[in-house]
């Protein structure tokens, strides 16, 4: 029998997990924990995620029937929901046991179900298991209160539920859940694998973007002056021949395709395709993008189409106006309506006023850069991000529409760079309501200068064959 998840190191609670967000990066995989009241499922979360109290603060519309846990085991990190109580109203046992399966297997990527092995199976758990086989999730059995090699031989009896191998297990001892966590981790899907093509942990990639005749190449200059690192001085780092490394504020930046920016193209036909093909791949290659506007100029077309590629890829995000030394009194109160009119969808990126010819305020860049990549790389614990959704839902419920009235039942940030968020929700939501919610984690959270990503799973309400 492995050993007993320790108490620290099994999991990590929700506060300090911004500490280890290196491994988190992608989706976690959902678990849901299904069974009859009373088997121990509770007191199994609470063994997992390594914690003593599997209950959240009391903050109306958070209920523990609908809290998810982040949990992780031997490094692989996995979202747990428990489903404990999770209908509240008066039908029936089985029924209930029923519904609570059903969401559990809509929802998860797997399922654990746990059986009482003291008890055996029960008409309730055959329900379970029908509605499960049905579902085709990957299914781990785990058979309960066995806290002596004595029982473990009625656990050998779950065998009959035809979900493969029972392990056993003692929530309340810790027996057995070593291997039990195993199971789990084999049933999970992969994480996906990180994107691929660029360096982990080399220097941070910067895309300068923008119209031909903003500033763009005159900037580069400005920031690179004398200090053009050389290739050879950074180790294990492989450059691009059309990138360059520069270095700010006493640390090495990769500007991505400033071969780009410093010949220019200027073939008659064509060109303009070719300049927006580059800026998208350069986009594409960075972790954050500087959009160049000339602030003599008014916001054009082409500004917002290379925002919408900034949106669309999930790139943090810094605007520019340069040439500010040309900005007088009038311009400067335009300037101000055209960000109202043709900025509104990316309020959130930070503006730097600058003067690229003298360098004036070009030092303001690096901070502003740093706050931007702050935002797109936090995350936000699954305790503090459904405390903050049950205070959301309890003070703005979403509206009615025909009937019906969409609950966020709980979410997960399930990567960041972009911060992505899953919500559970027993229906679709408005886009005025995601809205809302993303203009909310903003003020409670940060995300400066980041796209936010929010993906809804919508509880499937499955007909029932049976009566
Ligand atoms: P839930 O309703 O399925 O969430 O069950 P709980 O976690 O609340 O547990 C129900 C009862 O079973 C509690 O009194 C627990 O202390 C007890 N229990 C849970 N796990 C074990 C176990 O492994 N062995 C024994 N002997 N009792 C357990
Ligand atoms: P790019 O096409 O975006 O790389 O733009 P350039 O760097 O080649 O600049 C285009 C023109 O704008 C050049 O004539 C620059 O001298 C001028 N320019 C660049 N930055 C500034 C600035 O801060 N103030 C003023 N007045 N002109 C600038």
């Amino acid at each position: 029998m492995t050993g007993l998840p320790d108490e620290h190191s099994a999991a990590q609670p929700a506060e300090f997990e911004a500490f280890d967000g290196d491994e988190h990066v992608g989706p976690t995989p959902v678990l849901a924990v299904v069974g009859r009241p009373n088997v121990g499922k509770s007191t199994l979360v609470n063994r997992i995620i390594g914690r003593r109290e599997a209950v959240v603060e009391d903050v109306p519309g958070v209920t523990r029937d609908r809290v998810s846990y982040d949990a992780d085991w031997n490094g692989r990190a996995f979202t747990l929901v428990d489903t404990g109580g999770w209908s509240s109203d008066a039908r029936g046992m089985a029924q209930r046991i029923a519904e609570q399966a059903e969401l559990a297997i809509s929802l998860a990527d797997a399922v654990l179900f746990v059986v009482d092995a003291k008890v055996g199976i029960t008409d309730e758990d055959e329900a379970v298991v029908r509605i499960l086989r049905q579902a085709k999730k990957p299914v781990v059995l785990a058979a309960n209160k066995v806290d002596d090699l004595r029982t473990e031989a009625e656990a050998a009896g779950l065998w009959n539920l035809g979900l493969g191998e029972p392990f056993p297990v003692s929530a309340l001892h810790g027996r057995g859940s070593g291997d039990l966590l195993d199971a789990i981790l084999a049933a999970l899907p992969e994480l996906p694998p990180m994107p691929e093509g660029e360096e982990i942990g080399g220097p941070r990639r910067i895309a300068l973007v923008g119209r031909p005749n903003v500033g763009k190449s005159s900037l580069l200059n400005k920031l690179a002056g004398e200090t053009r690192v050389v290739v050879d001085n950074v180790a294990g780092t492989t450059v691009d021949p059309v990138d360059e490394l520069i270095e700010l504020g006493g640390r090495t930046w990769k500007f991505i395709d400033t071969a780009g920016i410093r010949k220019r193209v200027k073939e008659a036909s064509g060109h303009e395709y070719y300049a927006s093909l580059r800026t998208t791949t350069a986009i594409d290659r960075a972790e954050v993008a500087v959009l160049v506007l000339d602030s003599e100029q008014s916001i054009a077309e082409q500004d917002i189409r290379i925002l919408q590629t900034v949106r669309e890829a999930g790139r943090a995000l810094v605007i520019v106006f340069n040439k500010w030394d040309l900005v007088d009194e009038d311009r400067r109160y335009y300037i101000e309506r055209e960000i109202e009119r043709e900025l509104v969808q990316v309020k959130w990126a930070p503006r730097v006023n600058l003067t690229a010819r003298t360098g004036w305020h070009t030092d303001r860049l690096v901070p502003a850069i740093d706050k931007a990549l702050e935002g797109w790389e936090t995350r936000v614990g699954t305790g503090a991000l459904n405390t903050f959704l049950g205070r959301l839902v309890a003070e703005h419920p979403h509206p009615v529409r025909g009937g019906k009235q969409p609950k966020v039942l709980f979410g997960t940030q399930a990567s960041t760079a972009p911060p992505t968020f899953i919500l559970f929700t027993s229906g679709k939501l408005d886009a005025a309501y995601e809205r809302f919610i993303e203009r909310r984690l903003r003020e409670d959270f940060g995300f400066v200068g980041t796209p936010i990503v929010l993906q809804q799973r919508v509880r499937e309400k499955r007909k029932r064959g049976r009566s």
